[in-house]
């Protein structure tokens, strides 16, 4: 790509999607909702770009969530995610058709093939971006994220190279709403290399068993701190998410501590969450924490600190000892849950009436 472009060049915003075996990962549409809006302001296509093997069916798909075109590249060298193969099929098509504006998941895939891909055409590149918009007189977009450990939101413009490149943590934008009526055209390119070009095989895939990707998806998340106090006490915690039907979480300083993975930390250097129900325990609330799950339905937090800063974002806070409360709010939600279910059991109040909670 040569270094000095020409803006007026490049048309169109592209979204990555990122999939593995053919099933898209989420943020993949979320972020084909965002370009939908980029894509109309600016009065230009939105495409997908499906990078893989015989997965021509997310085409269909893309266009379901908002793509007006899809540019895919089938190839048995990219079966699996090799960032050479990958890099070298998205720049490409960088290189031929030329889009002003391209999108990727922060996932760890898509935070490798954008540093990549950003190098190899020489373009500008924001990561972890939590809003997107765009200047239609001067068609520049403007990326939004969090700078100085949460304290500053940075909007970041890219005036002279093109593409404009941001990645997206999953769970920052909301997906739309799928209209399976929608089509759109499929642009198909090859790509230009053998087996022997590439340095890396994939010899096997190993799952971590229990992994945390549920964590993204799950509707309650019931999330833990330094609060806790030992890495045995995450058993409460395991408790009220089975009642719910949730997903254990919970902040660095658990992490840090050893009492958990970090495929579960919530926060800047964490997963981005946007649950229906968020339990913060234990938590204090810090900004690195908050703003991966602010975005939340509705947030509880319980805490024995009446001015913990939690209490800011939270809807409902009970102000007390989490070794009581917590106990206390399974054995409610239990009881609830089986009376829902059509079981005699009876007689306990509501959640708001626990001696416990002095709110907050
Ligand atoms: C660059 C950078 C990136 C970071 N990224 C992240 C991130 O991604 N995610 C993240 O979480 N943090 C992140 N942090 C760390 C963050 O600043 C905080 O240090 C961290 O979130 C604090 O975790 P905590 O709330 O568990 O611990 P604390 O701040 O120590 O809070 C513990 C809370 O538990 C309460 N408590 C104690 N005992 C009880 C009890 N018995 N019952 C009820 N409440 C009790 C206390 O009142 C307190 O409010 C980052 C920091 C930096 C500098």
């Amino acid at each position: 790509m040569p270094r000095d472009v020409n803006p007026a060049d490049f048309r169109g915003v592209w979204v990555y999607i990122e999939h593995r075996d053919g099933i898209a990962a989420e943020v993949s549409w979320e972020l084909l909702g965002a370009g939908r809006g980029l894509a109309d302001s600016l009065g230009v296509e939105l495409a997908g770009v499906v990078l893989g093997h015989q997965v021509e069916p997310l085409a269909a798909e893309a266009f379901a969530y908002g793509a007006d075109k899809v540019y895919l590249v089938d190839d048995p060298l990219l079966a699996e995610f090799r960032v050479e193969a990958h890099a070298r099929a998205f720049t490409r098509l960088i290189e031929t058709y030329r889009p002003e504006i391209v999108l990727m998941g922060a996932t760890p895939c898509g935070r490798e093939l954008s540093g990549t891909v950003a190098t190899a055409v020489a373009a500008g590149l924001t990561a972890d971006t939590t809003e997107l918009a765009v200047n239609p007189e001067n068609r520049l977009l403007e990326a939004t994220r969090p700078t100085f450990g949460g304290k500053l939101l940075a909007t970041i413009v890219c005036e002279r190279w093109r593409p404009q490149m941001a990645t997206v943590r999953p769970g920052v934008m909301p997906r739309p709403e799928p209209q399976f009526r929608r089509g759109g055209s499929v642009v198909r390119a090859s790509l230009d290399l053998s087996e022997a070009d590439l340095v890396t095989r994939v010899l096997e895939r190993i799952r971590e068993p229990g992994r945390a990707d549920a964590l993204e998806k799950a509707e309650v998340v019931v999330a833990g701190g330094r609060g806790l106090g030992d890495k045995r006490n995450f058993a409460l915690l395991h408790e009220l998410a089975e009642v719910l039907g949730g997903a254990v979480a919970a902040t660095r300083a658990a992490v840090d501590a050893g009492w958990i993975s970090r495929d579960h930390q919530v926060g800047q250097t964490g997963k981005t969450v946007r649950p229906r129900l968020y339990f913060a325990i234990g938590i204090s609330g810090a900004i690195q924490h908050v703003v991966g799950m602010q975005q939340s339905g509705l947030i509880v937090a319980v805490n024995n600190d009446a001015s913990a800063p939690i209490f800011e974002v939270a809807d409902f806070g009970i102000v007390g000892d989490l070794f009581r409360v917590v106990p206390a709010l399974t054995e409610e939600f239990r009881n609830r849950l089986r009376g829902a279910v059509g079981s005699a059991s009876s007689g306990t109040g509501p959640v708001g009436e626990r001696s416990d909670g002095g709110g907050g």
